[in-house]
C-alpha cells in the first residue's frame, strides 16, 4: 500500500491524474459510496458517463 499523499489533502482526479485539494473542491462525484474529485467540470462530466472506464484504469495502477 502506497500512502504517499495521504499527509496532504489530496486526491488523484482519475480522469486525468491531476492532484485535486480536497478543501477546494468544487467538482466531486460519488460513486459506489467513494467520494471522488475532479480538477473541472469536464473531468467530472467525463467520469460520470463512463466511471467504470476510469476506475479499472486507476485500480490496475499501484
Ligand atoms: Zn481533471
Amino acid at each position: 500500500m502506497n500512502n504517499v499523499g495521504s499527509a496532504l489533502s489530496t486526491e488523484t482526479d482519475v480522469v486525468c491524474k491531476m492532484q485535486v485539494d480536497k478543501r477546494n473542491a468544487k467538482f466531486t462525484s460519488e460513486y459506489k459510496g467513494k467520494e471522488y474529485y475532479f480538477c473541472s467540470l469536464s473531468c467530472k462530466k467525463k467520469f460520470d458517463e463512463d466511471p467504470e472506464k476510469y476506475l479499472s484504469f486507476y485500480g490496475s495502477r499501484k
